[in-house]
């Protein structure tokens, strides 16, 4: 499948028509591609283009949240960046800003962008979810669904037809591949890798659309960076809808964001933030965002007009209802009719009574008498919805006739239905049954929701904890080996690409069966948990630490020299033989060797660096043991 994908990508690719990057940023991605490209060459180059070095200034500046001072010069923010994500960020705004219109009549460029602007913002913000560095996750977020502005840009005729058939995502891409020979997220997959991002991100944005058909195992982080862009996706789909769709498509978020371990409540402050950055960045990339009040609302919301099921009943269920009227005697006479049908009543002749009702109870119907039309009862409309019952109740206004043309400004302030003061009971009950069926509705409605969205907080929750150990060594509580060795080659990709340092270190326990044989087997492992906590809070916070087999322990140090790691391992050696290990009441010593390697312009893959460190331990140990050795003999 893939190949057949990759065949026909070549086609298109010699076709000359696929988008790309263009003018500043084209020769961008060229200087960094070579291996002396330097950060002095690349501020000169992004210079020449002002609204580039803006962005790369403001990307900077966002993305170091503030920790640090303001970065002012391009030059730092290039040098905080790194050549690899100025690459990237280059990319991305080049395609939006030349990509913003085309021939594809049924394609919406511009909502294409806003969407993918705001999956960029989310996947930078999951980017701990997924366990990556946050920028890179903001490039793949935005090109995640590139193949289908490709599709457009290379078909705009054809694929204008197949868009216009509305069809399901499914069926859209069984379309694609009958027409195109591929579809648009094989085409995404495929354009990044030719644009260099990181393989795990090609992986998985091939399969981000359908998390649950990708072959990644489950817990890897390839399949978890598949979910946050999944995710990612769907928040830029709900932004870039009217209330009513993003009503319809709020659990359906909810789902995603359990997939990656998000729990429901954190939902509403990340998508939050996410509108904040996707508003700001919207003006400066002209692209139009929409407004979002906020989450909350949403999620509480009755059902959009048009939801009705139809449901008729012509028995009253019971409903408790909210009734707000000035005169003593009319509030009377209507409370005699409506208890007589068994509903629950709660009365109040003034505002403040009904407020506070509302405050102490859930309604299910508000029935509101006002004297007209005029502010002063749209006021008192407003102020009673303004409250959380208030606001879910379905709501009858009570008016004078000669308030009937007016009507409509009460409809506005969120009156559901009208009734005049001179109504008959038959009036009355006819306005019970409509407002019965809504509620009715809502209720349903509502508790589904409640009911999916809490689960996911659960189901979340139980993906959290199987993700993590998944991804945990059960006896040292390090990370696996699993884990280790995906980020020793996402760290190795990066270092590689940006010209950074990566340096490695293996340590293994030395005479470790000697402990096993003489104290036993618990008081081994006992020993391996202490190591491993020895080593673990000797390294910084970038650096991974991993159990790599048995007695030896990994450690992938991003952005560090051959003598800083070498010094590094001699502190956990130093650190070690001072330390008692074993039962308090029977401690005894420990000794552990190390070999440590760096990235050079030899190491052909992150293997090749692992190998090198394991060559330098197996020196370390014919050495006499206890000791630090660097791969290629040089001594510490
Ligand atoms: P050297 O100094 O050459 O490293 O000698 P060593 O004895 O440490 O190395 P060797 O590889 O001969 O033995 C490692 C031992 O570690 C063998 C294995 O039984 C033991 N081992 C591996 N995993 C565990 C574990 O989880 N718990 C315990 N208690 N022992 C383990
Ligand atoms: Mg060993
Ligand atoms: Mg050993």
């Amino acid at each position: 499948m893939i190949e057949v994908a990759k065949a026909r990508f070549a086609s298109l690719k010699a076709g000359g028509m696929l988008p790309s990057p263009q003018g500043v940023a084209l020769a961008v991605l060229e200087l960094t591609q070579r291996h002396d490209a330097s950060i002095q060459d690349l501020t000169l180059l992004v210079q020449t283009d002002p609204a580039m070095a803006a962005r790369i200034l403001r990307y900077a500046n966002a993305v170091h949240g503030g920790s640090l001072r303001h970065i002012a010069s391009l030059t730092h923010a290039i040098v905080f960046l790194g050549l690899f994500r100025v690459r990237q960020i280059a990319l991305g705004f080049s395609l939006v800003d030349h990509y913003r219109s085309g021939a594809c009549e049924a394609f919406d460029y511009l909502g294409y962008w806003t969407a993918s602007l705001a999956a960029g913002i989310t996947a930078q913000q999951v980017a701990t979810q997924a366990q990556c560095p946050p920028d890179e996750s903001f490039t793949c977020g935005l090109l995640s669904g590139i193949g289908r502005l490709a599709l457009a840009t290379v078909f705009p005729a054809e694929y204008g037809v197949l868009l216009q058939g509305h069809l399901s995502s499914l069926e859209l891409r069984q379309a694609e591949t009958s027409s195109f020979g591929l579809d648009h997220a094989a085409l995404s997959a495929e354009l990044l890798e030719d644009w260099g991002l990181p393989e795990i991100f090609c992986q998985a944005v091939r399969y981000h659309e359908i998390p649950g058909e990708s072959p990644f195992p489950p817990g890897s982080r390839t399949q978890a960076l598949t979910n946050a862009l999944h995710f990612s996706a769907k928040v830029g789909q709900l932004l870039n809808l009217d209330d009513v769709q993003r009503w319809e498509r709020l659990p359906s978020l909810y789902h995603a964001a359990a997939q990656l371990g998000l729990e429901d409540t954190d939902v509403p402050p990340l998508v939050e933030g996410v509108v904040r950055q996707w508003q700001d960045w919207g003006r400066e990339l002209r692209l139009p965002t929409r407004e979002f009040s906020d989450i909350h609302s949403l999620l509480s919301a009755p059902p959009p007009p048009g939801e009705e099921g139809g449901q008729t009943g012509l028995m009253m269920m019971p409903m408790r209802l909210t009734l707000l009227v000035p005169s003593p005697e009319h509030l009377r006479r209507l409370a005699d009719a409506l208890d007589a049908m068994g509903l629950a009543l709660d009365l109040a002749t003034d505002k403040t009574t009904a407020l506070r009702l509302l405050q102490q109870n859930q309604t299910d119907v508000m029935l509101v008498e006002l004297p007209d039309c005029g502010d002063a009862a749209i006021r008192t409309l407003y102020e009673l919805r303004a409250t959380e019952a208030g606001r879910q109740a379905y709501c009858i206004v009570l008016i004078p006739p000669q308030a009937e043309t007016q009507v409509a400004k009460l409809m506005l302030a969120g009156a559901a239905d009208y009734l005049l003061s001179n109504y008959s009971e038959a009036a009355l009950l006819a306005r019970l049954y409509a407002a019965q069926r809504v509620v009715s509705l809502q209720g349903a409605v509502r508790s589904e929701r409640e009911t999916a969205i809490r689960s996911s907080g659960e189901w979340a929750r139980n993906n959290r904890r199987l993700l993590r150990e998944a991804l945990t060594d059960p006896l040292t509580r390090l990370h696996n080996r699993r884990y280790g060795l995906d980020r020793l080659r996402h760290e190795w990709s990066f270092a590689r690409h940006s010209h950074a340092s990566l340096s490695c270190i293996l340590l293994d326990i030395d005479h470790f069966k000697r402990i096993n044989d003489e104290r036993g087997h618990a008081a081994g492992d006992l020993v391996l948990a202490q190591v491993a906590r020895l080593v673990e809070s000797s390294c910084r916070k970038n650096d991974v630490v991993f159990r790599y087999g048995g007695e030896e322990f990994c450690i992938v140090s991003p952005g560090t020299s051959l003598r800083e790691a070498l010094r590094l391992a001699q502190r956990i050696g130093a650190a070690v033989r001072q330390e008692a290990f074993g039962p308090p009441q029977a401690p005894f010593r420990v000794t552990l060797s190390a070999g440590v390697a760096t990235l050079g312009t030899d190491t052909e893959d992150a293997e090749s660096l692992l190998a090198q460190a394991d060559r330098a331990l197996y020196a370390a140990k014919t050495a006499g043991r206890d000791r630090v050795m660097a791969a290629r003999g040089e001594h510490p």
